[in-house]
């Protein structure tokens, strides 16, 4: 009897192992995620700078060259000269 009690201990034990295992795991992924953001994002910045065709933030199209715009909330767009009008109408500032 007290080999099964022993054997049901050394389980648990096991299990919460296992489950204290994956937690740490995930969390390491969680931050390595949040590295792989800041990566992205330097090569988007990176991608941004080197390529020559955009797409417009508007319409999502390779329209030529784009003209970026300062908005309200403080974000940059980048508009092609369909949309230029848009950024007109709304009074953003063009940078
Ligand atoms: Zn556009």
């Amino acid at each position: 009897m007290a080999y099964i009690v022993g054997l049901i201990v050394l389980l648990v034990l096991t299990g919460v192992y296992v489950i204290f295992l994956n937690r740490t795991a995930k969390r390491k992924n969680e931050r390595s995620g949040m590295n792989s953001k800041v990566i992205s994002m330097e090569s988007h910045r990176r991608a941004k700078h080197s390529s020559g065709e955009q797409l417009c933030s508007s319409c999502k199209k390779k329209n030529g060259k784009l003209i970026f715009y300062a908005q309200d909330n403080g974000t940059v767009v980048g508009l092609c000269k369909d949309c230029k009008a848009q950024a007109k109408k709304r009074d953003m500032l063009p940078l």
